[in-house]
Formats: structure tokens, C-alpha cells, sequence
């Protein structure tokens, strides 16, 4: 099987019936980012900022985080590079910066806690900018969002940024471009929110990961818990197909970067409700180029309608298996 992906690697990634679907890796560490520029050239659907300031021993600086994203900026300059702001707090703590809470998934997380500290978020978002001085590839993105009004503080902090970089290289002749912003659609809250967010952003990305963690009440990394935690539980279905639906309508384009998008069956699924951008770890790439290439579309709704009247995940198992095994 492996030689059979390989040989369709760098394929373009469309399913027998040619539908097209954009493929985007997810990433954090440096060698993730390397290895895509010399393998793959994707864009990077979600570059967890987090990691490179979990990996240090104190706040990076405006100008070290300046070099750090300019390498991921320039690492596929034709490529969109979704950058999250520092999404910490929950499962990913900052060893200079502890936060003590009785429930942190309940918690100061993600853009909770930047908003609170703007400092910190401004300086991050003014290094994105600076880094992307002269070239277009920068989109941001905001996680952990409930609520409109966090949509707007974060949109007012990047407008500050934007104006304070535009003057500070008034007399120089580069170009700083207004990226694209769009939020983590990763709290249940949003799912009943969606019209009125989609005015304030360019781009939805499902957050599928934690959207299955707050929606079935299970702490994703609890492992007394894990047997409930599973993104394939048939409300969660029902959820990423909802989402789907309401982007489409409100023509806003939305990504899936959770784990569920670099799973043969879930990118199946996925297809069949409407997705046409996964993000993904980069050794799952070029399995699900692979696995999307050799279905159908029509088959992927197929499987999603039953996939959805299911009763259980293990159900919903059964019918990926004994659709995977058909297919050899
Ligand atoms: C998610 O929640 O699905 C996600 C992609 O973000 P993270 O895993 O970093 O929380
Ligand atoms: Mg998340």
C-alpha cells in the first residue's frame, strides 16, 4: 500500500469524480515547517505559535518572534501561512507563566488570556506583521472563540498593530498588506453564532480537537474519559456538517485543521458534507491525497447519510471499515 501512495504523491489532490480539495499541513516545531517546504510546498493551514513559546524559558522578544515567523512566511512564500495567535492555558502551559485553575479546559485559554494581557498580544501580532513585510501570505487566526465581542477586541489590537507598523515604515518603500483574519471554530457557543461572525471574518477553521472535547463534555486528555472522547460520536458528525453548511451559506471559506481531517475515514466524511480544505499533520498528507484520489464524491455522501443515522462511533467505524475494506 505504502508504494501505492507513493506513487501518487505530488498527484493533485481531486477525488475520481474531480472534485478538487486543498490540502494544508498543520504545524509548530521548525523541522515540521522544513520538511513541508522541501516535500510538500502546502500551505500551512494552522502553525500553533504556542509551540516555539512553550519551548523557551521566557517571553520571546518582538524582534525574535520577527525572525521565527519570517522563516515560516518565507518557507512556502506562495502559499497562505495561517498563523494562530499563543493559544495556552488548558493542556499547554507556559513554564514562565503558571496558571493555577481547577478546571484550565473551563479556563483562562487561548484568546481569554491574550486579551486580558494585550500586551503580549500585541507584540505577537506586530511581529507577524513586521515579519510579513513585503510579501502576502500571512493570515491570522484567533482560538478559542465564544463570542463576537472577543472577535471585535482582537480585530481593534490588530488594527493598532497595523496602524503603529504602516507609520513606523512610512519613509520606507515596502509594502504591508492587511492579512486575512479568521477565527477557530472550536467552542460549541459559535455553532449559534455563525451568521453574525462571519461578518467580522475572512475564514472559518474547524477546530475539530477541542470542538469534541467541549460538545461531549469529555477532557480530551483524560484518559479515564478517552473511551467517550471521539470525533466520529454522531452529534460531533452532525456539528462538523452543520458548520459546513452555514459557511457555505454565508460564503465564508472554512478549513478543518482538527485531527479528524488526517484520518482516512474522516476526510471521507469530511468530502461528503462539504469540506474542500483539510489541514493536517504532514505524515498523513500524503496518505489522504492518496485516499481522496480513489473515491468518489457521490461515494463519500453516501457514506456520510449513514454515517449521521448512526447511533454510536462504533457504528460509525463499521461502516469506515467496511468501506475501506471494499475499496481495497
Ligand atoms: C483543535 O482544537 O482541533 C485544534 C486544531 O487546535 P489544538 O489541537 O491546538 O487545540
Ligand atoms: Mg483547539
Amino acid at each position: 500500500l505504502s508504494k501505492r501512495i507513493e506513487a501518487q504523491a505530488g498527484q493533485p489532490c481531486k477525488t475520481e469524480d474531480g472534485c478538487r480539495i486543498q490540502l494544508y499541513i498543520n504545524a509548530g516545531l521548525s523541522a515540521e515547517v522544513e520538511l513541508n517546504a522541501n516535500i510538500h510546498n502546502a500551505g500551512i493551514g494552522l502553525y500553533r505559535t504556542e509551540i516555539p513559546f512553550m519551548l523557551r524559558e521566557r517571553f520571546p522578544s518582538e524582534q525574535e518572534q520577527v525572525q521565527l515567523y519570517r522563516q515560516i512566511l518565507e518557507s512556502s512564500p506562495e502559499q497562505p501561512i495561517t498563523m494562530r495567535t499563543l493559544d495556552v492555558g488548558g493542556d499547554k502551559p507556559l513554564p514562565y507563566f503558571p496558571i493555577n485553575e481547577e478546571n484550565p479546559f473551563l479556563g483562562w485559554r487561548g484568546i481569554r488570556l491574550t486579551l486580558d494581557h494585550p500586551e503580549i498580544f500585541l507584540v505577537q501580532v506586530r511581529a507577524m506583521l513586521r515579519a510579513s513585510l513585503g510579501m502576502n501570505n500571512l493570515q491570522i487566526m484567533l482560538p478559542m472563540i465564544s463570542s463576537v465581542s472577543e472577535v471585535q477586541e482582537a480585530k481593534r489590537l490588530i488594527e493598532q498593530a497595523f496602524y503603529e507598523i504602516s507609520d513606523e515604515i512610512k519613509s520606507q518603500n515596502i509594502q504591508l498588506h492587511r492579512p486575512k483574519l479568521g477565527i477557530m471554530l472550536e467552542v460549541p457557543s459559535v455553532l449559534y453564532q455563525l451568521p453574525q461572525l462571519a461578518r467580522h471574518v475572512d475564514f472559518f477553521s474547524v477546530g475539530s480537537n477541542d470542538l469534541t472535547q467541549y460538545l461531549l463534555a469529555v477532557d480530551r486528555n483524560n484518559t479515564r474519559v478517552a473511551s467517550l472522547y471521539n470525533s466520529y460520536h454522531p452529534a460531533v458528525l452532525s456539528a462538523l456538517y452543520d458548520i459546513v453548511r452555514q459557511s457555505d451559506h454565508n460564503q465564508v471559506p472554512v478549513t478543518i485543521c482538527g485531527e479528524i481531517a488526517g484520518e482516512p475515514g474522516g476526510a471521507i466524511l469530511l468530502m461528503g458534507m462539504g469540506y474542500r480544505r483539510l489541514s493536517m499533520n504532514a505524515y498523513n498528507l500524503r496518505k489522504i491525497n492518496w485516499v481522496i484520489r480513489n473515491v468518489s464524491l457521490e461515494e463519500s455522501k453516501e457514506l456520510l447519510s449513514c454515517a449521521l443515522t448512526a447511533n454510536t462511533h462504533e457504528d460509525v467505524y463499521i461502516l469506515i471499515n467496511n468501506y475501506l475494506e471494499q475499496k481495497g
